[in-house]
């Protein structure tokens, strides 16, 4: 494998991957214009990562790299996995950089990683908690001895992350090669008649895959094949939690932690991207269905349960107590955008786009300075988002991936160009058949379902120019169509698949993508106890909830039904939540006069309660928790 100086791709580069369907494109080579995405990337860059470097400083995990830097006095504050919420951040940065750089951030980021290269010891090894703390349990004489509870080997892996963010965003090695030295330490220490055993916290899995398509070093992806092969045996207490229960590839569910088990398997689908071993593929096929089909909220929340943050039994799918940790949505982006990767697989990309819009920045405010660690999905008004957590894993975790977000917009292939995610962008890069190719999508997307596509130029070299453009009819839609310069496209279209349109493409072509976007009430498996005899409202991408504080005439979201045969009406509506449209439903307010006093009370036959007809008005699930705190609730009892 060719080592690139500065590829500059994206969150995950398998341009070098040999099992990789699709090629991840470059960093540069998609920009968001003015758009829904656009707009929450300039939140990020404006307000959440200046925000999150203050609170990083005022959480002690900077100053804890001071004082191993020998820089100032002082003790280990914060949980002992503080120095990865610096190296989430400092990825976030690093991403924010090649989008457009900036001095000031530029220099902030340096001066992390040369406070990273002053802290790390001579042989390499870099943890402010074991440098720092000495106590009977915690010293640096104990390091590697408690790899079930300690995080090390989790904070190795986002430094890696960091580190080869950093490189591939500013063409600097510093922070690179920093890793290299823990990366080499860590393997100096483990392996195969070594010290064998693997981190409660799955994370340095992915984390060595990149490392290793940074710098072509096998021993970075030998070493994340022996941390998954080695799972499972029993050697760190062989419980769910720390995902030890099973050798991965005999999992037949997803279980415990949910963060660590999608952690897990998204390095376990970045290994297969290098290996193509088919029993990896065959687990991971097996485990997606079992989330999908049984553990996964309508949000495309997972991890139902708040005792040990894990995955639920299936149906186990609570409204108000369910967890949906933010990290988790991610991590399940993560996973789907590298099975996507592995199989361009329309699936995987319909499930990325749905937990972008509804799990992902539910997470965080409209202004960028609060957040959710878990997002249910009822209130009753006692909820609301905090500025930061003791426990901080989820609002760095949201800015790195709010700022690198155009990286999952279309990838490459030896046949042409994929669109996944829409938004006004333009894409440039060149394809292995057609050269050179610069396109621009323009929408008003996930609000209307219009998408125009030209092509700004086009390497024109006759008939081996001919390619295919592949664009993604979301699963969710129907009545898909599509015009290309004019002319009604003939090929296939199905909602959940690629319409691929081969052709020799020219400069002025355009393509028009249009589908059905009408609001859809969705109910749920009838095993999902909570949600039985309601409906779920959605629209495009995105799920609906009510929010007391738009119900007309101080109306209760707890009195709330719904009539499911009239259609909702959308309106757009400019001045708020930051611009939204609004799903206006027919509905209707039970009085509950007759329950005062009363927890439950006896049946009575013919007695119906009465009803106020009222228009219900629901708003995006990710806008709820912005003005307040108001009852919420996304399943609605079905008139
Ligand atoms: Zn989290």
């Amino acid at each position: 494998m060719t080592v690139k100086s500065n590829s500059s791709s994206g969150v995950v580069d398998t341009s070098s991957s040999p099992f990789a369907k699709l090629i991840a494109l470059a960093f540069k080579e998609v920009h968001l214009k003015d758009g829904f995405w656009a707009a929450w990337r300039a939140t990020t860059r404006r307000e959440a990562i200046p925000y999150g470097q203050q609170k990083l400083i005022d959480s002690g995990a900077i100053s804890n790299l001071e004082v191993a830097a020998g820089r100032r006095d002082g003790a280990f504050r914060n949980m002992r996995f503080a120095d990865s919420d610096l190296y989430k951040w400092l990825e976030a940065a690093s991403y924010e950089l090649a989008n457009s750089w900036d001095d000031e951030l530029a220099s902030r980021v340096t001066a992390c990683v040369e406070l990273a290269a002053e802290a790390q010891r001579s042989d390499g090894y870099l943890n402010t908690y074991y440098q720092l703390t000495n106590t009977q349990l915690a010293n640096i004489e104990k390091r590697w001895t408690d790899l079930r509870h300690d995080h090390e080997l989790y904070c190795a892996g986002h430094m890696f992350q960091a580190a080869v963010a950093h490189f591939r965003c500013t063409a600097d090695t510093r922070f690179l090669d920093i890793s290299k030295r823990f990366a080499d330490h860590i393997d100096e220490t483990f392996g195969p008649g070594k010290l064998e055993s693997v981190p409660g916290h799955p994370e340095i899995e992915m984390a060595l895959v990149e490392l290793y398509r940074s710098t072509g070093e096998k021993r970075y992806l030998d070493l994340a094949r022996f941390f998954i092969d080695y799972r499972g045996r029993g050697l760190i207490g062989g419980s769910p939690y720390h995902q030890d229960h099973c050798p991965v590839r005999e999992a037949r569910e997803m279980a415990g932690h949910a963060v660590r088990q999608l952690y897990l398997t998204s390095g376990m689908t970045d290994l297969y991207l290098e290996t193509g071993e088919s029993a990896l593929l065959e687990t991971l096929n097996r485990l997606w269905s079992d989330m999908t089909t049984e553990k996964m909220s309508i949000t495309g929340g997972v991890g139902a349960r708040h005792d040990r943050e894990s995955f639920g039994e299936s149906y186990e799918l609570p409204n108000d107590r369910v967890y949906n940790e933010t990290c988790a949505q991610i991590a399940s982006v993560m996973w789907n955008w590298r099975m996507l990767l592995a199989t361009g697989e329309c699936r995987f990309a319909d499930l990325m786009e749905w937990t972008l819009y509804n799990g992902v920045i539910s997470g965080i405010s409209l202004d960028g300075k609060s957040y959710f660690y878990p997002n249910p999905l009822v209130s009753r008004g006692t909820i609301e988002r905090s500025g930061w957590f003791d426990c901080a894993c989820c609002p760095p975790n949201v800015m790195r991936t709010l700022a690198s977000l155009h990286n999952y917009f279309a990838t490459k292939d030896a046949n042409g160009l994929q669109i996944h995610l829409y938004d006004n962008c333009e894409i440039e890069t060149s394809l292995p058949e057609g050269g050179e190719v610069r396109m621009v999508l323009e929408t008003d997307y996930p609000w209307n379902p219009d998408v125009k596509l030209t092509v700004k130029a086009a390497a024109e070299t006759g008939k081996k120019s001919e390619w295919t453009l592949s664009m993604r009819i979301p699963g969710w839609s129907s009545h898909p169509r599509i015009v290309v310069n004019g002319a009604e496209y003939s090929g296939e279209l199905a909602p959940g698949s690629y319409a691929e349109i081969r052709r020799v493409w020219r400069t002025g072509d355009t393509v028009d993508l249009t589908f059905s976007m009408s609001p859809i009430f969705h109910e749920a498996h009838p095993y999902v106890e909570p949600a039985r005899g309601c409906v779920a409202l959605t629209r495009g991408p995105l799920v609906y909830c009510l929010e007391e504080c738009d119900q007309e005439s101080g109306g209760k979201v707890m009195d709330c039904g719904i009539d499911t045969d009239t259609p909702p009406q959308n309106q757009w509506r400019e001045d708020q939540l930051g611009g939204v449209m609004t799903l206006d439903a027919k509905g209707f307010h039970e009085s509950r006069e007759n329950w005062q006093g009363k927890l439950y009370r006896r049946v009575e036959a013919g007695k119906a309660p009465s009803r106020t007809n009222v228009t219900l008005k629901a708003i995006p699930y990710y806008a709820w928790a912005n003005r307040g705190k108001y009852p919420m609730s996304v399943w609605i009892p079905r008139a």
